[in-house]
Formats: C-alpha cells, sequence, structure tokens
C-alpha cells in the first residue's frame, strides 16, 4: 500500500519513514501540499496520506480539502497529523475531508493501529466502486436489452397487422379500424362505405397456372388496390384468400361506386392472362358496395354482410363488375 507522507519538518519525515517502511508501506515523502500534490497525481492506485497541519505554502487542511475535491478522493484516506488536539482545530479538519487524525508526537502503536483502519476503508469503498462499476455495465446492456426489445416489438406489431404476402393489412387491422371508425362516423353521423372485392374464377387461375402464379396475381391485384386508394382514413385490407376489403371514410355510395368501377377496370388493364376465365381473357374482379351511417342500432357485422351480399349479386349478375346496396 502506497503511504505519502507530508511533512516539512525532516526529522517526523524520518521517523514515519522508518516506522512505516518497517511495516511494508510503500513510503513517498513530499515536504509540503504543493509537492504532495504534484506527486498524488502520478498515483492512480489507493493511497493513504499522513499530513501535517501547519506547513509553509499549502498547508495540510488546504491540502486535505484539495484532494477531497477532487476526482482522488475516494482513493485517499488523509490522516491529519498535528500537535493541536483542541475540539475546534478537529472540526475545521473534518471539515475540509480529512478521514483521521493523530496527535504528534506520534506513538507507533497507535498510527499503525490507524493504519490499518485506512487500510480497510480504502478496500471497502474500491469494492463498492468496482461494483458499482460492474452494475453500471449491467445496467447499460440492460438498457440496450431493453431498447432492442421495443424495437422488436413494434416491427411485430406492425407485422401483425400486415398480410405477409401482400404487405397489405389483415383482417385483424380491418377490425380494429371499423372499431374506430364506427364511432368516429357515427359520432359525426357521416356515411362509411365498404368495399369488398372477390377476385374471378380464382380456383381456376390456381388451376391452370399454379399457386405461385395466384400468389403473383393476388399481390398485383393488392398493389393496384393500395394505388387507387390513396385517401388518408380509408383502409385496403386482404380479408381472406383472394377477398379483399376497402373501408372508405366519409364516403356515401355513389363515392363507392366511382372508386368501385375505376378499381375493376383498372385491375383488368392489368391484362394477367386468365385463359380459364368465363367472362373475359384477363383476370377480373366483383365488387360488392355497402353504405351505412352508422346508428346504434346498427353493427359492423350487418354492413361487412351487406357488402357481403352485394359482391354475392355481383358474381350471379356475370362478374366483373359492381352491386351497390344501401340501408
Ligand atoms: P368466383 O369467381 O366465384 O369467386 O370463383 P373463385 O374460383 O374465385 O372462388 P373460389 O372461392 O371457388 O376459389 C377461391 C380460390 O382462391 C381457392 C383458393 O385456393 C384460392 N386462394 C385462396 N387464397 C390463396 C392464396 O393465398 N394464394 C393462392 N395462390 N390462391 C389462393
Ligand atoms: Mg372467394
Ligand atoms: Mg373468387
Amino acid at each position: 500500500m502506497k503511504l505519502l507522507i507530508v511533512d516539512d519538518e525532516k526529522i517526523v519525515q524520518t521517523i514515519l519513514e522508518a516506522m512505516t517502511k518497517e511495516w511494508g508501506y510503500e513510503v513517498i515523502l513530499a515536504t509540503n501540499g504543493e509537492d504532495a500534490w504534484e506527486i498524488l497525481q502520478s498515483i492512480d492506485e489507493p493511497v493513504i496520506l499522513l499530513v501535517d497541519w501547519i506547513m509553509v505554502g499549502m498547508d495540510g487542511v488546504a491540502l486535505c480539502k484539495k484532494v477531497k475535491e477532487s476526482e482522488k478522493a475516494t482513493h485517499a484516506h488523509v490522516i491529519m497529523l498535528t500537535a493541536k488536539s483542541e475540539m475546534e482545530d478537529l472540526v475545521i479538519g473534518f471539515g475540509a475531508g480529512a478521514d483521521d487524525f493523530l496527535s504528534k508526537p506520534v506513538d507507533p502503536r497507535e498510527l499503525s493501529s490507524r493504519l490499518s483502519v485506512a487500510r480497510r476503508i480504502l478496500k471497502y469503498k474500491y469494492d463498492l466502486e468496482q461494483r458499482n462499476l460492474a452494475l453500471q455495465a449491467t445496467t447499460k446492456v440492460m438498457e440496450n436489452i431493453l431498447k432492442e426489445l421495443h424495437t422488436t416489438n413494434e416491427k411485430l406489431r406492425v407485422l401483425s397487422m400486415l398480410d405477409e404476402l401482400t404487405g397489405v393489412p389483415n383482417r385483424r387491422s380491418l377490425d380494429d379500424y371499423l372499431a374506430r371508425e364506427w364511432g368516429y362516423a357515427m359520432r359525426r353521423t357521416e356515411p362509411l362505405t365498404l368495399l369488398m372485392i372477390d377476385v374471378d374464377f380464382f380456383k381456376l387461375y390456381n388451376d391452370t397456372y399454379g399457386h405461385q402464379a395466384g400468389d403473383d396475381c393476388l399481390q398485383k391485384v393488392a398493389g393496384i388496390l393500395n394505388d387507387t386508394t390513396t385517401r388518408s382514413g380509408d383502409l385496403v385490407a386482404r380479408y381472406g384468400g383472394e377477398e379483399f376489403v376497402i373501408a372508405l371514410r366519409n364516403t356515401d355510395s355513389l363515392g363507392g361506386q366511382a372508386v368501385a368501377e375505376c378499381l375493376r377496370q383498372r385491375v383488368e388493364d392489368l391484362r394477367i392472362v386468365h385463359s380459364a376465365s368465363e367472362i373475359s381473357p384477363y383476370v377480373t374482379i366483383s365488387l360488392g358496395i355497402a353504405t351505412m351511417v352508422p346508428e346504434p342500432k346498427h353493427s359492423q357485422k350487418a354492413l361487412i354482410e351487406a357488402a357481403d351480399k352485394a359482391l354475392y349479386q355481383a358474381k350471379h349478375g356475370g362478374r366483373n363488375q359492381w352491386v351497390a346496396l344501401s340501408s
């Protein structure tokens, strides 16, 4: 253990050095506060300071204060050495940050005991600091893990709302959307229009071109639906299989019919060859349109059922067309 003896009296230095070296301390000598402070800068490990109270230049109390206010504070245990033992002086010394006191002339047994206590305290502080550092490192790691978890959860949440194949919102998103928009439209007495869309003769398309081609076709259709429905507040969702639903906020039946016709035309214009279709050389869609100004006696289910009914009529009416039902 390093021991820095700071005393301007040569004789005191020599006596203290002789004693403490004997006990195994690695002794360094300084004759005033400035020198001691200088020496301290090159010491990175725990150190005990035996500091004389009265010295020329920076005295013991000033040195003690400087050490205790520096980053060395926890590594340096300061024992003040003084002929003074008045209560007032003790208070000043402890106020300056001194850890302990010894009166001159120094009794070797007392010095040895005080140094042992100093070593013990420094060790506690060192251990505590190490634990603190380890704790800080662990906290940092935990914080990073939590951040990653949060990001992953957010990604998962978004993914869980999207259809894997087409990338458009899935049925769960539609349910959430309708729950939200239903109340919104009711409060404002605004119409909500739903388009139920189904690819015509899609089973035959799969049978003719294979399931992979079927998937590609669904992606293209979803792309067109998405590109055509650009108003914020509207939603395109994959309802299941080859069926999609589009919800149009604050839109009446006529508005829904305009969107439906546009979609029908644009899908046909994709010119996805469908040789097995009984009604067109290309892939087409049928659409059912239902509009409601929600009221407490209505339900979202009724709106979906109405759109489904309209779709059924469009299929039976020959496909590649839309039918609108209002209620
Ligand atoms: P309709 O004109 O009356 O709608 O006839 P349809 O053949 O389109 O209707 P049907 O309900 O008989 O067939 C739907 C087909 O859609 C059957 C099913 O295998 C296919 N399908 C459902 N989901 C997917 C999918 O994710 N990928 C592919 N490739 N096909 C799908
Ligand atoms: Mg279907
Ligand atoms: Mg179909």
